[in-house]
């Protein structure tokens, strides 16, 4: 059997602002009907990154843990779709959410915190694994963001991220 993870790539950031930055650069790289599947703890800068691919896809205005609402969603050009599972109950079914919908009509890119307490989000899908980790040393500004690509990864997705 394949193992899930085929093929990596990592970067190390010194700021939040680094981590917005390479968020930035990956946008100027998806297309519709992508997916990233963030990972990490509480405070690593899942929602710092997707703030970067916000901005990058053009959006000005706020960005925040959908944590409640559990969804947002971006007027960009591709739209997109910002979802936290952290409340959501992990025997819930994801599929409920709607977000294949709310990616199809919206031609979206979509972008997952907490996807890893969701494994079968990764099933079917053209996704990347994002995941964010914190240094040992609670004073430590560094992260480990590290891209694996997944068995639904597309070749041009992956493509992409060998370029950044
Ligand atoms: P999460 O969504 O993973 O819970 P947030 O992005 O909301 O995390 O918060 C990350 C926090 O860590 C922010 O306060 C941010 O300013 C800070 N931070 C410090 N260094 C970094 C870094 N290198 N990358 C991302 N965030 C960082
Ligand atoms: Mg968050």
């Amino acid at each position: 059997m394949c193992p899930d993870s085929l093929q990596q790539r990592t970067f190390r950031t010194a700021t939040a602002d680094d981590t917005q930055l390479l968020g930035r650069a990956l946008a100027a790289r998806l297309r519709a009907g992508e997916w990233l599947l963030l990972s990490g703890p509480l405070g690593a800068g899942k929602t710092t990154f997707v703030r970067g691919l916000a901005r990058g896809l053009g959006y000005d205005g706020t960005v925040r843990s959908p944590t409640f609402t559990l969804v947002a969603t971006y007027k960009t050009s591709p739209m997109l779709v910002h979802a936290d599972l952290y409340r959501l109950d992990e025997g819930a079914c994801v599929d409920d959410l709607g977000l294949d919908d709310l990616a199809a009509e919206g031609d979206a890119v979509v972008v997952v915190e907490w996807a890893d307490r969701f494994p079968q989000l990764g099933v079917g899908r053209n996704a990347l694994r994002v995941s964010i980790d914190l240094d040992d040393d609670p004073g430590c500004d560094v992260r480990t963001l590290s891209f694996a690509r997944a068995a639904g990864t597309s070749h041009r997705l992956w493509q992409e991220v060998e370029r950044l």
